[in-house]
């Protein structure tokens, strides 16, 4: 790798070699090499530590600070990504990666994802590429069916323009920014004003912190964000009676509510929002209510799961995220509204260069009104290959065998008497801590619990997250990366065990 030298001129390359960058020779050659590096990467991942141990500017310290000139084989890439890149990924896909929540993949969700990379369809209306908005209409119905959602969310409630369907979107952050700028324009036209002062929005202290910021991004007054505190004697869910007090004050001094944010599977805990009742408050005051169900709305395609999700005929909206728990790569963030005409009324545009004859008929759904952006991937393909190929069958028996997992850790947990689980288990992930002992200050305990996960991560053997919910520092084990299996489980109980016996003795407890 020579300095760089802006002299060059076309002539310094070949002069028989006329560029061509999407050869379909070249393509497959080198597609197939790609495939094969990848396929190794995940026949060995276990071979790697799972949380990167690289410090800051690893990388910037070893790669050239300009770009190449001259053309590069594609070898010495794959031995650079080899050497520098693969040190410094954090193994998601890894079977011993049980922080924060799963990223779950599969061999059809990746098999998707190569098809909509291969069209490039930009889809931002109908006609740029009907087939990307029909296939992602036909898939959001096919989800909600899976999730017995009520037909007013599916476009095959057959109410012409403006009813209920669903949309992809890139992240759940997304999906409440657009749901909640719907909500707002909705309201402001009911009130007769443009004055967003008054507006008040509601969610746990739970909610996940993103809530926070589409409400700063929609204009509402940091003032008027409520986090409604909850405890662990609920669980850590939010309380309707809590609510309506809480609305009733901002009521009785002139605030007007907007909007209810309730979440199943919160992110520290995965506590869930009763719906019913709360949406009833939320109904009694005229308020848009959103679920976010980005990691538990998954469970909720298997029976014994789907009472999480009674009441939900009395929403507005509701999202999930296949990419955490549906076997679908990065990213994918479901979106289910009644009143799409809502978000269009919010979001539309019409700019003369997109305008065309579908469109202006108002015969088709134009998706670019239904988000943030203009161009949009042909995500769909990623659902529609892993529901096909899968069938619900084996979707659910993946939940539930994710939760049977995390079953088993849960009661690994309870059999050790020097640990607890901290919040019941409701899903595939368990909440768990070193217990505390006479006379111990909490947060000696603490600092016990910090230092285990810390003993923990610095194995490489097994990555485990923590959170701290009501004041207690606790470990967070989530089960359900896919190559996951019960002796990943095993063997990472017993490396906590082994961190716990390290902290105890130490501290000569
Ligand atoms: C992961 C998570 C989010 C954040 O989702 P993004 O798609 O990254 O914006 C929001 N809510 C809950 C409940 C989550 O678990």
């Amino acid at each position: 790798m020579g300095s760089l030298d802006l002299n060059f001129t076309d002539s310094s390359l070949s002069q028989s070699d006329v560029f061509k960058p999407l050869e379909p020779e070249d393509f497959r050659k080198q597609a197939h090499q790609m495939v094969d590096f990848i396929a190794d990467y995940y026949a060995k991942i276990e071979s790697y530590p799972v949380l990167t141990q690289v410090q800051p500017n690893y990388l910037l310290s070893r790669l050239p600070s300009t770009a190449p000139y001259l053309p590069e084989p594609l070898q010495t890439i794959f031995h650079d990504i080899s050497a520098h890149v693969i040190p410094g990924i954090t193994h998601w896909l890894s079977p011993n990666f049980f922080a924060f929540f799963p990223a779950t993949v599969s061999t059809a969700a990746f098999l998707g994802e190569m098809l909509c990379t291969c069209f490039n369809a930009v889809g931002f209306n109908w006609l740029a590429s009907p087939a990307a908005t029909e296939l992602e209409m036909v898939v959001m119905d096919w989800l909600a069916h899976m999730l017995k959602l009520p037909t007013s969310f599916m476009f095959s409630s057959g109410t012409a323009g403006g009813g209920g369907g669903g949309v992809i979107q890139n992240t759940t952050s997304e999906a409440i920014f657009v749901t909640l700028v719907a909500a707002r324009d909705r309201k402001l036209e009911a009130l007769g004003t443009n004055d967003v002062k008054n507006l008040v929005v509601y969610s746990s202290d739970q909610t996940h912190s993103t809530f926070t910021k589409a409400s700063r991004l929609a204009g509402i007054c940091p003032s008027n964000v409520r986090s409604i505190p909850t405890s662990r004697d609920s669980d850590f869910a939010l309380s309707p009676e809590l609510l309506r007090k809480v609305v009733e004050a901002d009521v009785e001094s002139g605030l007007v509510p907007l909007y209810l944010c309730l979440t199943v599977g919160t992110t520290s805990t995965t506590a869930v929002d009763p719906l019913e009742p709360l949406a009833h408050v939320a109904n009694d005051y005229n308020m848009w209510v959103h679920v976010d169900a980005a990691y538990g709305g998954s469970a909720c395609t298997c029976p014994e799961f789907r009472h999480y999700l009674n009441g939900v005929e009395r929403v507005e909206s509701l999202s999930l995220s296949p990419h955490k728990w549906l076997l679908s790569y990065l990213d994918c963030c479901c979106l289910w509204v009644k009143r799409s005409d809502l978000l269009v009324n919010a979001l539309s545009t019409n700019p003369e260069y997109l305008r065309n004859q579908p469109s202006e008929s108002d015969s088709v759904v134009d998706y670019k009104d239904w988000q943030l952006g203009t161009g949009r991937r042909f995500k769909s393909l990623r659902l529609w290959l892993v529901l096909r190929s899968y069938g619900v069958a084996n979707i659910q028996s993946h939940i539930r065998s994710d939760v049977r997992m995390a079953r088993m850790f849960e009661g690994f947990v309870k059999s050790d008497l020097r640990f607890e689980v901290v919040v019941p288990r409701k899903f595939a992930l368990v909440c768990f801590r070193l217990k505390s002992f006479s006379r111990a200050e909490p947060s000696y305990v603490d600092s016990l619990n910090r230092k285990l996960l810390e003993w923990v991560n610095s194995t490489g053997h097994a990555y485990v997250s923590h959170t701290v919910v009501g004041g207690v520092y606790m470990l967070r084990f989530a089960v359900g990366a896919t190559l996951t299996e019960e002796r990943h489980v095993v063997a990472a109980w017993q490396l906590i065990k082994d961190g716990a016996d390290a902290v105890l003795k130490v501290k000569g407890v």
